[in-house]
């Protein structure tokens, strides 16, 4: 089946075509509403697209959304109603909710004989028990504004969690896989038998592992003392955190590349942030190596769990006892498996393809 899967985002499309599984075309669309950009609007945005690939016998459009809520556990055929539901989930996800529906409501006005199908990011954690996704706040509250753990980056959990189980030859159905997406945004994924049972990220992806420019866990105090003893207005302690925290906030830089370069040349404040975020990976995974019960596999994936093997080692260090290792070999060359033969715990890379999984999703939603 030919899909085309769309990421659309404030001001930019991504894109790729798929011929039953295989990529045929991809391409982006940038800079959307500015001057010099490559289109006006998203609507404009999507004839290029239409004009640049050869979507004739097209079987379905795949759209990205971030946040489904706990509408969406699963791929969804967009009709009026589905389209009404993701709107009304704005609030939930203001930066990114509002474009994907732009791109769902351009493409079923050009494309109107064509499946659309939404596909979320926190869809694979509407799996947890509700033990793993409610906060111990007032019930009545979280209940009327729905504050609880929606998690997010579950695509290319749930792409890498299979890719892991395939590759060590166990049954998807049973293997317990403990994901790490390592990017600009960063989240731990406890998998059991192909479900997500535990995430790191929250009600929005703001809390759990240290990011490029995002906090991860921190006492929510810290916001109640920086506004009313810093006297700093809400909206710009929220900037901080989102956009001057993390990596950035400790450094001045957000990429671990850079963050790498300066902790080999003895950066105190480098040295430090690298210790920070590997030290909350090896937080997350003990937390849940004891919510699975054990782990068959580890795996790395996204910029910087793909291309860092200092990440990856620092992540891991110590837990020999637990039966984690690396092969220091293996790791510095980035193979698929970098833990030593017979390991009780196996340790992966794999490259995480959110794209390839929305294609598979969409295609098993049409097809069973
Ligand atoms: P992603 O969000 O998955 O595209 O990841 C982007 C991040 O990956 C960048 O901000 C970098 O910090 C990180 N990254 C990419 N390549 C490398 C590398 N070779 N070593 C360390 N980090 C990397």
């Amino acid at each position: 089946m030919k899909i085309l899967v769309l990421n659309s985002g404030s001001s930019s499309v991504k894109y790729r075509l798929f011929d039953d599984g295989t990529t045929i075309a991809k391409g982006l669309i940038e800079r959307i509403g500015e001057s010099g950009g490559d289109a006006s609007d998203h609507t404009e945005a999507l004839q290029h697209v239409m004009e640049s690939v050869n979507l004739d016998g097209l079987g379905a459009v795949g759209h990205r959304v971030v946040h489904g809520g706990t509408e969406f556990s699963d791929a969804t055929v967009v009709d009026d109603t589905v389209a009404t539901t993701i709107e009304n989930l704005i609030p939930l996800a203001p930066l990114h909710n509002p474009a994907a529906l732009s791109g769902i409501e351009v493409a079923r006005k050009l494309l109107p004989d064509v499946p659309q199908v939404a596909v979320f990011d926190t869809a694979f954690h509407q799996s947890i028990d509700p033990a793993g996704v409610t906060y111990a706040i007032d019930a009545d509250l979280a209940d009327r504004w729905q504050i609880r753990r929606y998690g997010f980056h579950g695509t290319s959990h749930a792409y890498v969690a299979r890719e892991t189980a395939a590759l060590l030859g166990l049954p998807a159905t049973s293997a317990k896989v403990i994901t790490l997406h390592l990017g600009n945004g960063a989240s731990a994924c406890a998998v059991s038998g192909g479900r997500s049972a535990a995430t790191s990220m929250g009600m929005s992806p703001q809390s759990g592992l240290v990011m490029g420019t995002r906090s991860g866990d921190i006492d929510p105090t810290v916001i109640f003392h920086l506004h009313r003893v810093a006297g700093l207005p809400l909206d710009e302690i929220e900037r901080s955190l989102t956009r001057f925290a993390g990596l950035q906030g400790l450094t001045g830089d957000n990429d671990m590349r850079t963050i790498q370069q300066r902790r080999d040349k003895g950066d105190p404040a480098a040295t430090l942030a690298f210790d920070v975020y590997t030290r909350r990976i090896r937080e997350y995974i003990g937390t849940y190596l004891a919510i699975l019960g054990g782990a068959d596999a580890i795996t790395f994936t996204a910029g910087v769990g793909e291309n860092a093997p200092a990440v990856r080692a620092a992540a891991l260090q110590g837990l020999s006892p637990l039966g984690i290792e690396i092969d220091p070999e293996r790791n510095n060359r980035g193979d698929r498996i970098i833990s030593p033969d017979g390991a009780p715990v196996t340790v992966c890379v794999i490259p995480t393809d959110e794209e390839a999984e929305i294609a598979r999703q969409v295609a098993e939603k049409l097809t069973t």
